[in-house]
């Protein structure tokens, strides 16, 4: 059987980054997202903004009622979904390899409920923070929550910790990336995502200029992939299975 070049660096355990978009949670039945907001098109929102506006620190301070809102419906959209085949054979191969470095755009958790340890560069939803006195509340019921959620201490709005559209990335997960990457990579997989953010066609660039190989595992062609080795035209949780499948087949053939 001829061996991908993915499962060949696997079955060495080399260094493997691995970066996830939106694309690779569109099995569990989640909306591509536009940045954190795409469940919603281009036209404008009821109230005459465009939801790159409501989804904004300056609309969480100015109308926090608003931007609670859509951050509501984001997180209702999403609330059944549950981790597929591509989180949960990504679990297994960074059990397996510890040199393995997963970094994901997605706020949906599936990642860290598969079992990964992944740099979560645009932040999650498991908990909401009180900005003023610094009150945790964790795994809020969606469900229940007030519109506008407050500190059960200090009556302050409270957020979740996700990135909004006029944010910086957060400090933590940006630097463990940056420490990641300052030793080279073998292999760069870039899952479900797309250029739309400059700091992936970095990533992308650093692997390759450090003599690894970019592969690409999107559906369809994105900005990304003029610049990639290999693309992989697959939906992600059908490309895992594949190798996974390669994989054992191989290990089969071992014994
Ligand atoms: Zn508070």
């Amino acid at each position: 059987m001829e061996l991908s070049p993915i499962t060949r660096v696997l079955r060495r355990g080399g260094r493997i980054l691995v970066v996830s978009g939106a694309g690779i949670s569109v099995a569990s039945g989640l909306p591509v997202y536009r940045g954190l907001g795409g469940l919603y098109g281009d036209e404008n929102l009821p109230e005459g903004i465009r939801i790159e506006e409501a989804l904004s620190a300056d609309c969480m301070r100015r109308d926090p009622g608003l931007c609670w809102k859509y951050i509501r419906q984001l997180v209702l959209a999403g609330l059944q979904a549950e981790p597929n085949a591509a989180h949960r054979i990504l679990a297994a191969w960074q059990e397996r390899n510890p040199g393995l470095v997963l970094v994901t755009q997605n706020v949906d958790s599936l990642h860290v409920r598969a079992g990964s340890d992944a740099i979560e560069l645009h932040g999650h939803l498991r908990w909401l923070d009180c900005p003023s006195c610094g009150r945790r509340l964790r795994d809020p019921d969606w469900k229940t929550l007030p519109p506008l959620p407050r500190c059960a201490t200090c009556k302050a709005v409270i957020r979740p910790p996700v990135v909004l559209f006029d944010e910086f990335l957060p400090g933590k997960a940006v630097s463990r990336l940056q420490q990641a990457l300052a030793q080279p990579f073998e292999l760069g997989l870039f899952v479900g995502t797309s250029a739309l953010f400059p700091y992936i066609q970095e990533m992308r660039d650093r692997v390759r200029s450090a003599g690894g190989l970019a592969v690409e595992i999107n559906p369809g062609d994105t900005g990304l992939s003029p610049g990639m080795d290999l693309c992989w035209r697959e939906d992600a949780a059908k490309a895992f299975l594949r190798l996974e499948e390669e994989g054992a087949a191989e290990e089969a053939r071992d014994e």
